[in-house]
């Protein structure tokens, strides 16, 4: 069948390779005219890599990765060590590391997995109408297209959800913006091991470093502030960041005055309470996946994973309904009906759960909920080996699918 896939994030790239590789013909609009990935990089937890795993990409997800064999938490002023502990019995127990992974990297390697599916760019989807036979979607420049089933995969800001949803959703400003870029190893020098995840936690703040290939870590220091009060003109940044921060440990005052502000970004961080629905429930032609569906702070590292379990799960249902592979011809509505409220029941808790969960994990990083609840989070960090903390991702990966472990 064609499928007709909106946004060329993660998400939806990665849904337009699982499909073509079911024998669907499928096709990608993007709004942007030049794709450039928002953000330095990404960890793709265990439950994301078998994702890319599935789909053919595990050797070229290893070949451009970061090692990540240890995390660690220090106090935020004098360095001193709370934790620090090896992260491969957590992946040894999950069946699959985490890969750390420029962006850039990432995109590039949906990308060349989707060609030769078009990618149109500067296509702006606007809106869509189901009939018996099909959906046809239209976009802002007057054009449409029209195929069997709708892929809405069109990020955070998503506007096609609201036509699936029938009301008009809006996100939810989680506390703190986030400044993340990539730096060199070398520009650090001694002061942090190079194979380790290392968070500097202390006043609600937050400092992380994560290796995201041999050479460079991935950066973002948590600033906790009212939305719109952070200053836009990035010339600003350093200065500002030096003052957030005055005090804090060499490391992160290395990472302010190095950094390549041109290549930062400030994101504030939104995520979306649990949508009415993640299905065209009146045309069961259409379905919402990652952001647009889950926004989720990125508290427990898994916005793109869960965008990349939708696509997984869109996969198999539509194997599971016999309506992969060209000789399974074009679908019913009702056929497709089927699929979606599986897709629904699978997905709609599992995500809400997850978006709920890196809230709380937010609060009590940025001091955002009871302030005693984040003391006594730095005193356990000082009392913990590790055991806590990996049982607490590993809650996350091994309530994966299943079928990501056959
Ligand atoms: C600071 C930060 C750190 C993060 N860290 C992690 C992490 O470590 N691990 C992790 O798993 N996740 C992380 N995430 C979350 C992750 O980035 C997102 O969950 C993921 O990018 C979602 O992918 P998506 O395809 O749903 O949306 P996006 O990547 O936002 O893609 C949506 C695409 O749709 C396009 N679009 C929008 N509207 C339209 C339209 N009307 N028509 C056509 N195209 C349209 C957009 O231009 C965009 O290209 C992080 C997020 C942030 C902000």
């Amino acid at each position: 069948m064609k499928v007709i896939v909106i946004g060329a994030g993660i998400g939806g790239l990665a849904a337009s390779i699982a499909l073509r590789q079911d024998g669907h013909d499928t096709v990608v609009y993007e709004r942007v005219s030049d794709l450039r990935p928002v953000g330095a990089a990404i960890s793709v937890w265990s439950n994301g890599v078998k994702v890319l795993a599935k789909y053919g990409l595990l050797d070229r997800v290893k070949r451009v990765s970061g090692m990540m064999e240890r995390m660690a938490y220090r106090q935020w002023d004098n360095g001193d060590v709370y934790c620090d502990f090896d992260l491969n019995p957590l992946y040894e127990e999950a069946k699959m590391r985490a890969y750390p992974i420029a962006r850039s990297e990432l995109q590039a390697m949906l990308l060349d997995a989707n060609k030769p599916a078009p990618v149109h760019l500067s296509k702006t989807a606007v809106s869509y109408e189901t009939t018996a036979e099909g959906v046809t979607v239209h976009f802002h420049d007057g054009t449409s297209d029209t195929g069997d089933f709708v892929v809405i995969s069109d990020g955070t800001h998503s506007k096609l959800r609201n036509q699936i949803t029938g009301t008009s959703i809006v996100r939810d400003y989680v506390g703190y913006v986030n400044f993340n870029g990539a730096i060199e190893k070398s520009k650090l020098g001694h002061l942090l091991p190079s194979d380790t995840w290392t968070q500097f936690v202390g006043d609600g703040k937050r400092v992380s470093f994560m290796p995201m290939s041999d050479t460079h870590f991935y950066f973002f220091l948590d600033v906790t502030t009212p939305t719109g009060t952070t200053p836009s003109d990035s010339a600003q940044w350093k200065p500002f960041l030096a003052e957030y921060f005055s005090g804090w440990a060499q490391a992160v005052q290395t990472l302010i005055a190095e950094m390549d502000v041109g290549r930062v970004a400030r994101v504030e961080i939104h995520d979306t309470q649990r949508l009415p629905t993640l299905i065209d429930r009146e045309g069961g032609r259409a379905l919402i996946i990652g952001d647009a569906a889950h926004a989720t702070s990125p508290d427990i590292g898994q916005g793109g994973c869960q965008a990349l379990e939708d696509t997984f799960v869109v996969q198999r249902l539509l194997r599971k309904h016999g309506l992969s592979g060209k000789a399974s011809g074009r679908p019913t509505t009702e056929a497709l009906r089927g699929v979606l409220d599986e897709y629904e029941a699978l997905r709609a808790d599992r995500c809400a759960v997850l978006v709920q969960r890196a809230r709380q994990r937010s609060n009590i990083t940025h001091r955002l909920g009871d302030p005693k609840e984040t003391e006594a989070w730095y005193e356990e960090l000082k009392a913990e080996d590790g055991k806590g903390i990996m049982s607490g991702i590993l809650k996350t990966i091994l309530s994966a699918p299943k079928e990501l472990d056959e």
